[in-house]
């Protein structure tokens, strides 16, 4: 009789999410996230998986986001036969996302093929469009708060993460027949403040758990959401220069909370009266999927809901689905909100209106997210005077203002909110996964004066017995 885990992503970095339980031979796989951000290297180990996929028996899935979902098309593609497990809105935006992902990889090979040399091997992508409606065929709704087997032995309760749209902590009770193990797998975990979605929920106690560690060494600075008063005066400024306002937002999660902000202000008579073009087709999937999910929304915004039953349309707003249409919007001389992917400018069809908005004094870029450095996103919020965008120099003359949105990521205090509800003495181990080491030293130590003890930060691919 055995309990084991082995974590075999999200190790020592914040990408990747993929832990293997094993109880008396079966394996349930915690996420099947993508590594990230690392070039070659993630490559690599996005096509090793470090386990056999014909060998895993469920998986039990935390949210939508590409570092925690983003291998399940490989993953049934080499051979996985089992149930994917997810709340129902994860699975929704799991269909979009994964299909999105799998466009931009045949975008990428078809152009690494054009510019490959003679001889040169260019890699397929991970998977094709092809491989999503499969994947999708095995997944296997479970709303919150609902006890679920994943397979003898393990079963498990999602609980609301507040995170993004459907994201989940995962609650596991573990029997091999001699004992049961109460495992609390954290994944991502929202904020205490303000936003579409609501506060994390109490989980309960566990004798052992894995816990994100993303912002653990970090708190975020205090803010009013999305200050109102300076998306007013920008609003207003556009309208007076009759210049067109670009907001380059990520299409899950940050186009809606734009989108919210946008209604609040029409539904008080205060956006101007000119047309706003939401430019993205995953954002505009995006937008319906949370649509059909605003029973997951905040409390607060419940209310709001009965008024008002869909909060991301107003007079004015047009979803933008097809290229001739985005093209057109490139070409008009007339004020407009045009909101596009991606938010650091890197990808998407934000680049294309960039290229035709930045020249010009008349027009705003509004950053409304986080812009890692060394993106295009950062040099335009930098101050750049001029950029280069599919290769040519654009020089920037466009007013560029910034709006600060919350993050979707708990910070270190937040993280300890989170866990205030465990009794440190009745937890035999902590194990820390998803975040960089810097940010894993800080959690620690903070755990440590809270009373938990064996608090570990596992290596790739180390197994441990509990
Ligand atoms: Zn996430």
């Amino acid at each position: 009789m055995s309990i084991r885990i082995t974590f075999h992503g999200a190790a020592r970095m914040v990408t990747g999410s993929k832990h293997l339980l094993e109880v008396n031979g079966r394996r349930v796989l915690l996420d099947c996230g993508m590594f990230q951000g690392e070039g070659r290297e993630s490559d690599a180990k996005n096509r090793h998986f470090g386990f056999d996929p014909r060998r895993i028996d469920a998986v039990v899935l935390s949210h939508a986001h590409i570092d925690h979902s983003g291998l399940l098309p490989r993953l049934v593609k080499e051979g996985f036969q089992g149930p994917i497990f997810a709340t129902p809105a994860t699975r929704d935006l799991c269909a979009i996302m994964l299909e999105d992902s799998a466009r931009i990889q045949e975008g990428d090979h078809a152009r690494d093929l054009r510019h490959a040399r003679e001889g040169e091997h260019v890699l397929d992508p991970l998977y094709a469009v092809e491989d999503i409606a499969p994947m999708l065929g095995r997944f296997i709704d479970v709303p919150y708060g609902r006890e679920h087997e994943a397979v003898p032995g393990v079963r498990f309760t999602y609980t609301d993460a507040g995170h993004i749209l459907g994201s989940a902590a995962v609650n596991l009770v573990v029997d091999d027949g001699e004992r049961a193990r109460r495992i609390l797998f954290t994944a991502d975990v929202g904020r205490y403040v303000d936003r579409l979605l609501p506060e994390p929920a109490a989980v309960p106690q566990a004798d052992i758990i894995i816990t994100e560690s993303t912002y653990g060494d970090r708190d975020h600075p205090k803010q009013a959401e999305a200050d109102e008063e300076l998306l007013r005066q920008v609003l207003h400024t556009c309208v007076e220069k009759k210049g067109k306002l670009i907001i380059p937002a990520f299409s899950v999660g940050r186009t809606q909370e734009v989108l919210y902000v946008l209604n609040r202000l029409s539904n008080a008579g205060a956006l101007p009266r000119i047309p706003v073009f939401v430019d993205s087709p995953l954002a505009v999937d995006a937008t319906r999927v949370s649509r059909d999910h605003s029973d997951l929304f905040a409390p607060e915004l419940q209310v709001e809901l009965e008024k008002d039953p869909d909060l991301f349309d107003f007079p004015g707003v047009e979803f933008v689905q097809n290229v001739e249409r985005s093209k057109q919007l490139n070409e008009r001389q007339q004020p407009c909100i045009i909101i596009s992917a991606s938010g650091m400018m890197e990808a998407g069809r934000v680049r294309h209106h960039l290229v035709h908005s930045l020249g010009n004094p008349r027009n705003t870029v509004l950053a409304v997210g986080f812009c890692a450095p060394g993106t295009l996103g950062d040099e335009i919020i930098s101050g750049a005077d001029m950029v280069h965008i599919f290769g040519e120099p654009v020089r920037v003359r466009a007013e560029v203002a910034r709006l600060e949105f919350y993050s979707a990521h708990a910070d270190r205090h937040e993280l300890m909110r989170f866990l205030e509800g465990q009794d440190p003495r009745q937890v035999d181990r902590v194990f820390l996964v998803h975040g960089a080491p810097r940010a894993m030293a800080g959690l620690h130590t903070l755990l440590e004066q809270r009373g938990f003890r064996h608090v570990e930060e596992p290596p790739q691919g180390r197994t441990y017995d509990l």
